[in-house]
């Protein structure tokens, strides 16, 4: 009999047909939904491959508590992970991440600590660590940002059913930047499938974005599962070319996303439209890494104007 955690990944992929009517007929966007995961994100996935690799290397032992640091959907993943498998979690977040991420994880029975919201996600990883260094023979630490099996995930999971669901025929993947695990895993196994396959991360464009559970990594700390060799190129994202595309993802295409979302669609469409200048065809899978529930309170979705009736 399946358990909720055999419901991880097989993630629909969907064309989107309405932001895209500008494009010629042989450029192609799609998105892979990741919201479908049973916890409703992508981080699904890496956090099941965590815990089974700390079961499996004895390192992670029914006594042990599960610490890390997190700016939500690891957190909810995890704690999700631990309801179905009897494991007490506690998560280090920063103050401000919505309310409803912070409701999700505490009705998964996780314990939460807050870091100061002005340090962002890097005071949440530096707080783990104190935590942990205190106390290390109680915790079992995944470390999203420097566990091999974060990227591994995805280079298993998520990278083949990308090419199985294109027939392999995707020309680009695109990803936001958070801990990198998924760009740096799914663009492994693409790589090594097809050489030509371009490998693009979306990133923000500043220190000081708006766009939740990413990471502008030149002023982050790097994490360690980071490799600067998959991607071919970045492309800078701004917090309102962000919000304006996860706005238009649901008035046009009917797909109610997080932020992270809008920075990958913006990114594939000016890939798309790189493209069409030079005439070539493209099959660009980009992720969708969560759906907008938990943002609705945040400022993505307050007065904007959908509020304002053009919506209608
Ligand atoms: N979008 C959202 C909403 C996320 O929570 C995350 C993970 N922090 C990402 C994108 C980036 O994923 P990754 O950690 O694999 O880079």
């Amino acid at each position: 009999m399946a358990t909720i955690l055999d419901l991880i990944g097989n993630t629909p992929l969907v064309e989107l047909k309405n932001m895209t009517k500008h494009l010629p007929d042989n450029i192609h966007i799609y998105a892979k939904l990741e919201r479908f995961n049973p916890g409703g994100s992508v981080k699904d996935r890496p956090a099941l491959c965590m815990i089974q690799d700390g079961i499996d290397s004895g390192k992670l032992t029914p006594d042990k508590i599960i610490l890390d640091s997190t700016s939500g959907n690891t957190g909810i993943a995890l704690a999700m992970i631990g309801a179905v498998l009897n494991y007490k979690v506690r998560l280090v977040m920063p103050g401000n991440v919505s309310d409803e991420r912070k409701r999700i994880c505490r009705a998964y029975g996780a314990d939460l600590i807050f870091s100061d919201p002005l340090e962002g996600s890097d005071g949440a990883i530096l707080e783990a660590r104190r935590i942990y260094e205190a106390d290390s023979d109680r915790y079992f630490k995944p470390d999203q940002y420097n566990n091999p099996a974060n990227p591994r995930s995805h280079e298993e999971s998520t990278g083949p059913e990308i090419w199985r669901d294109t027939d392999g025929t995707v020309t680009h993947f695109i990803a936001s930047l958070g801990t990198s695990g998924t760009l740096v895993g799914t663009g492994r196994f693409l790589k090594r499938s097809n050489p030509d396959i371009q490998i693009i991360a979306a990133e923000p464009d500043s220190p000081f974005h708006g766009i939740e559970g990413l990471k502008h990594i030149e002023s982050s700390i790097v994490p360690g599962i980071y490799d600067a060799s998959v991607h071919d190129q970045k492309i800078p994202i701004s917090t309102e070319e962000a919000y304006d595309f996860t706005q238009q993802l649901a008035l046009q295409e009917g797909l109610l996303c997080g932020q992270s979302c809008g920075c990958a669609m913006a990114a594939a469409l000016k890939v798309a439209e790189t493209m069409m200048k030079q005439g070539q065809a493209a099959n660009i899978v980009a992720i969708f890494p969560d759906s907008g529930e938990k943002y609705l309170t945040t400022a993505v979705f307050s007065g904007n104007r959908m509020m304002d009736g053009a919506g209608i």
